[in-house]
């Protein structure tokens, strides 16, 4: 059975996750911004643990509050202790996560932050503000090359692998990859679902890597028609991405 991940509507427009290791029944968050909608959705559930991609309030925010109510353990990057409220597990790639009898394996890919992590489990992967639905996280510690690192490492993930991410951004997003790459076919008709969704307050949440592959310009930096708008036929493919991302910062 699959690792069963319970969308947690937060702040305006994030996304904590709720999962429950099936054979122990520990249960963990991921990126609680605040502690209220999740203290909801447990509906009675002890929360055992409380998982961090990276250290920015909108993430942690719910941390203190939860882990005084329940005991939870704090799990986030161990690269970043001091700015991780309450953290009691420092993770990172060699380390590793082991929840309840599952392996969870830890990738580091700073780009949003230097200490940004994802958390990957049972074909899920848990991306924070590094890798959206069809973009990324604003560069706020990390450089093009990081970004452009992250998201090799990211790839090569299984196709199937669900990528649950920290925002919903994904109808913006995928505006912006269509002002790029207007005769992606996949990109066109991911819109015409994501349109559909978002109109009646539907998450696009989760994703997949096949799909971020098709669709998310970030993940396509070889694409001949992204090179011809952007004029950098003959570019690096981080010289792509740090386009990219510079035009998506005033898009
Ligand atoms: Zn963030
Ligand atoms: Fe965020």
């Amino acid at each position: 059975m699959p690792l069963n991940v319970e969308l947690v509507p937060c702040l305006t427009d994030n996304y904590a996750y709720l999962i429950e290791e099936p054979q122990t029944g520990l249960c963990a968050v991921v990126d609680p911004s605040e502690a209220e909608p999740v203290r909801r959705q447990l509906a009675g559930r002890k929360l055992t643990h409380i998982l961090n991609t990276h250290h920015h309030p909108d993430h942690v925010g719910g941390n203190l509050e939860l882990k005084a109510q329940f005991g939870a353990e704090v799990v986030g990057p161990g690269m970043d202790r001091a700015r991780i409220p309450g953290i009691d597990i420092g993770v990172d790639e060699a380390s590793g996560w082991q929840f309840g009898r599952m392996k969870v394996r830890v990738l580091e890919i700073p780009a949003h932050t230097r200490s940004h992590i994802a958390f990957v489990m049972d074909g899920a992967a848990f991306t924070g503000d590094t890798l959206f639905a069809m973009g990324c996280g604003r560069l706020f510690e990390g450089t093009p090359e990081m970004l452009w690192r992250a998201m090799e490492k990211l790839m090569t993930l299984p196709d199937a692998t669900r990528i649950y991410c920290g925002h919903e951004y994904t109808l913006n997003n995928g505006r912006f990859a269509l002002s790029l790459e207007p005769d992606n076919a996949a990109l066109r008709a991911r819109m015409a679902e994501v349109e559909q969704l978002r109109a009646r307050s539907a998450p696009t949440i989760p994703s997949t890597m096949a799909l971020e592959k098709a669709t998310n310009p970030f993940l396509r930096p070889h694409s001949a028609e992204i090179r011809r708008t952007l004029g950098l036929e003959q570019a690096s493919d981080v010289e792509v991405i740090a386009e990219t991302r510079r035009r998506k910062d005033s898009f």
